[in-house]
This record gives C-alpha cells, sequence and structure tokens, in this order.
C-alpha cells in the first residue's frame, strides 16, 4: 500500500537528466567498460584491484543506504496498508471482495513468473569457473553466496517455515533479518507483526491511535527520503556493480540478461492478455476484446509514466466513461488497486528474485519458492505506485531466501523498460478488479448500475477520504 510513499525518480528529474535515463548511462558505461576491460585485459591485476577497492565499494554504498532503512519501511508501510484496509473493512464487503480478488490475482501473476523462470531458466548459463572467479574477485559478495547457498541446502520443513512467519520476539527477527545464518522467520516475520500491528490500529480507537498512525506516516515520508538520497547514488553505483560484474563475466552476462528481460516480459503479456482476459469474460462477464480496446489510453498511459498513481486519473474516467462501471466502484477500487493491487510488480519481483538464484548458483527448494511467492504477493500490497518502487521490496523478498542483494545491481540497468511494462500490467489489474467487484454487486453485470443494475455501496469520495487519508491528489499525481 504505502500510500504516503513518494517517489525518488520525479525529485530527481528536475535536475537535468531523468534518474531513468542516468541510470541507464551508468549501466552502459559500467558494461562497456567492463567488456571491454575483459576483452583488453582478461585477468588482469590492475582492473581486479579497481573492482575490489573502488567499483564494488560503489556499489555497496549504494546498497547499503536502502538497506539500513528497509526494516523501518516495510513496517511503517505495511503497518499503514492494513490499517487503511481496516477501514475498508468497515465501509462494506466490497472492500472484503477488493481485498480478495487482490491477493487471488495477485497469486496467480506470481505464480506464472515463477512457473516460467522455472520452465525457462533465465540465469543458467554463467560457467562454473567464470562465477568462481567473480566470486573470488568479490570477496565479500563470496561469502554472501556461499553464506546462502549453504543455507539454501540446510533448508526447512514447510510447516516450520510457516510457523517461524509468526514471531516469538519480532525484534529478535529485525536484528537477523539480513544474516543469511540466520534460522527464524527474519523479514517475514517482520512483515507479519506488521500487519497483525495495523489490523490492531484499524480495530481501535482512531482518536486514541492517532498519534500512533501520525508517527508511522512520518516514518514512512523520512524513510522514503532515505530511498531518494541513495536513488541519486544509484547510477554510480549500477556504474559500479555492472563493471564489477561484466569485467569478470564479459557477453555472458548480456546473454543471460536477454533472456531475463524477456521472460519478464513474455510473463507480464502472460498475465495482461490472459488472467484478465478470462477474469474479464468469466468474472465480469464482458468482451475481453472490447475491454482492452477500450482501456488503450489508460495503458499507454501507464506505459509512458511508469505510475500506477500518475495514472489513476486517466484510469478512473476510462472505467467510468467508456467501460460504464459505477463511479463509487471505480473510485474505490481503483484508489486502493493504484497502491495495493500490482501484479505486475509481484510478478516481476518473484521472477527476478529466482533469476538471481540461477545467476548466483543457488537452489531453491520448493518452501523457498513458496516464501518467494508469498513474499512477492505481500511485496505487490506494499509497492507504492510510483516509478522504480518495487526495488526495496525486491531486496526484502531476495535477502529472506539468500539471495544476494548485490544482484540488484545487474537488472536495475535494464528496469525501465519492465517498469513501464509492469505498470501497464498494475493498472490493467485495477480495472479488471473493478469491473469483477462491479459484476458482482449488479444483477446484470455488463450494465452500469445506474441503469438498472443494483448498487448499494457508499459514495465513492466518502470511502476514499475513509481509506486513504494520506493520499492527496498531488501525491497520486507523483
Ligand atoms: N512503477 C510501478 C507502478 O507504478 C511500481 C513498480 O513496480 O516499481 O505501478
Amino acid at each position: 500500500m504505502a500510500s504516503s510513499v513518494s517517489s525518488s525518480a520525479p525529485d530527481s528529474a528536475k535536475r537535468g537528466l531523468p534518474l531513468h535515463t542516468r541510470i541507464f548511462i551508468g549501466l552502459f558505461a559500467g558494461l562497456v567498460l567492463g567488456l571491454a576491460c575483459n576483452l583488453l585485459l582478461p585477468g588482469d591485476e590492475r582492473v581486479r584491484w579497481f573492482v575490489q577497492n573502488i567499483a564494488y565499494p560503489a556499489g555497496q554504498i549504494f546498497l547499503r543506504l536502502i538497506f539500513m532503512v528497509i526494516i523501518p519501511l516495510i513496517f511503517s508501510a505495511l503497518a499503514l496498508g492494513v490499517a487503511d484496509l481496516g477501514d475498508v473493512n468497515r465501509v462494506g464487503r466490497i472492500g472484503l471482495k477488493t481485498f480478495l480478488f487482490t491477493i487471488v490475482i495477485t497469486g496467480v501473476s506470481v505464480l506464472i513468473g515463477i512457473a516460467l523462470t522455472n520452465l525457462v531458466q533465465p540465469g543458467i548459463g554463467i560457467a562454473t569457473s567464470d562465477r568462481e572467479s567473480l566470486l573470488n574477485t568479490l570477496n565479500a559478495n563470496r561469502q554472501t553466496v556461499s553464506g546462502a547457498i549453504s543455507m539454501a541446502k540446510e533448508s526447512k520443513t514447510a510447516i516450520q517455515t510457516i510457523l517461524d512467519i509468526i514471531p516469538r520476539n519480532p525484534f529478535v527477527d529485525m536484528v537477523g533479518a539480513f544474516d543469511p545464518a540466520y534460522r527464524g522467520g527474519g523479514l517475514l516475520s517482520v512483515m507479519f507483526f506488521a500487519l497483525v500491528f495495523g489490523a490492531a490500529i484499524a480495530l481501535s480507537d482512531r482518536t486514541r491511535t492517532q498519534t500512533l498512525v501520525g508517527f508511522l506516516q512520518g516514518l514512512n515520508d523520512v524513510v522514503m527520503k532515505i530511498i531518494d538520497f541513495a536513488m541519486r547514488l544509484a547510477p554510480y553505483g549500477v556504474a559500479g556493480l555492472m563493471f564489477s560484474t561484466t569485467s569478470q563475466l564479459g557477453f555472458q552476462l548480456i546473454a543471460v540478461l536477454s533472456k531475463y528481460v524477456l521472460v519478464v516480459l513474455g510473463a507480464l503479456a502472460i498475465h495482461q492478455f490472459i488472467t484478465y482476459g478470462l477474469i474479464v469474460k468469466f468474472a465480469a462477464k464482458r468482451n475481453p476484446f472490447e475491454f482492452f480496446r477500450d482501456i488503450q489510453e489508460v495503458m499507454l498511459t501507464a506505459f509512458s509514466t511508469s505510475s500506477s498513481n500518475a495514472t489513476l486519473p486517466t484510469s478512473i474516467r476510462v472505467t467510468n466513461e467508456k467501460l460504464g462501471v459505477h463511479p463509487d466502484i471505480t473510485s474505490f477500487v481503483l484508489t486502493i488497486g493504484s497502491t495495493a493491487n500490482q501484479n505486475g510488480s509481484a510478478l516481476f519481483e518473484g521472477i527476478t528474485v529466482l533469476f538471481l538464484a540461477q545467476f548466483y548458483g543457488i537452489t531453491l527448494d520448493f518452501g523457498q519458492q513458496l516464501t518467494v511467492v508469498l513474499l512477492s504477493i505481500l511485496a505487490g500490497v506494499g509497492t507504492a505506485g510510483v516509478p522504480g518502487a518495487s526495488f526495496p521490496l525486491l531486496v526484502v523478498v531476495m535477502q529472506s531466501v539468500g539471495v544476494p542483494a548485490e544482484g540488484i545491481g545487474i537488472i536495475i540497468g535494464v528496469d525501465r523498460i519492465l517498469d513501464m511494462s509492469r505498470t501497464v500490467v498494475n493498472v490493467t489489474g485495477d480495472i479488471a478488479l473493478a469491473t469483477w467487484v462491479a459484476a458482482s454487486e449488479t444483477d446484470s453485470p455488463s450494465r452500469p448500475p445506474h441503469l438498472g443494475g443494483h448498487f448499494d455501496a457508499p459514495s465513492g469520495a466518502a470511502i476514499h477520504t475513509a481509506i486513504h487519508p494520506s493520499v492527496q491528489p498531488s501525491k497520486m499525481a507523483d
């Protein structure tokens, strides 16, 4: 949900080149220089020295700045998100339906991504000796990876994994969250604690919890500001991480990365056209071809802005006017959906974690893949609707199954096109959800309720204020 989360990207865009362009330049510079060194100076000690002392530490500064705020980020974002959903429950069954449908379609999206990644195995293809030499060069990284590999080997039973989600002491889980040797629930337990905390806030008397909610909102804002600082360093961090990897792996990396991009785009396309097509046809009882034709404008806006929140005004207008969904349902479902129903982001996160595990030679067993599925669903709920919002939560999912966070440096450079594409899937999912909820609320689903359907939800504006006091129009248009 993270309704009060703002993005780093628009801030940075105000000064000169937009952030994604600078990240791309960083990626390109690191890639070209790394490939040149790999071709012209193979095994050169000076290159190795440069990687160990300059390039890799530059990447680490960027990553650590993100790491240091992950615990307060997930705690405040999820607790606030659920506190808002509590209000949703109060306004009736529409809230409950929206919540349940969101979990179901996000779950389907993650499963599609995981299945395709297991099938295609895009991360396989780096020669073991090259990977060894990469890990030898990045000594610190090697420890993380070997720790992760042994952790993956000593995997827990499924029932123990589930039990560990409920923390005995959430502070112990917070402390152990980034330790590969920690055997408790870690971040998953912290998330569970945050969810229960948020639910309890929702059920408590608002006048008495106001200060607490204000504190959590302030915490969330401050954390996002720190991520903003970190993202300003992203172009340099990415250049450093990219150079470190390509100078050791050469062209193998490009081949692997291209396969990864194709798998993400393929899975997004399957979810966009098959899952949503089926929902629209069978649950919303509409013609899927007409549905996609009618929402073209929304898809284009999402693609060009990479932001579900910025697309919200267009989605609301098109869903009301072209699809004829009742405005109350539209504003309610789409407002929540633009931050909580992020199917494309969840799918992307699941694929990326599996891809990077394959890349680093870490085998994730069934229990660990299940953890990835559950965490990606939660991450989809926790991802804000702004460009690049997936990254902090992606690190969370990676960390919980022992995939090294350095992997971010490998994929962040190609993220712009993936972000644009997953945002299309995110907003289409919100509209499909709205038509589904509308159909379940009306006698004659394909007809707008004011033309004869039955509908008795509270007014959209009232619900909006009740559930999203923190989302102001200016924030939505980030
Ligand atoms: N850009 C996405 C959105 O706004 C979020 C993300 O996955 O980064 O929906």
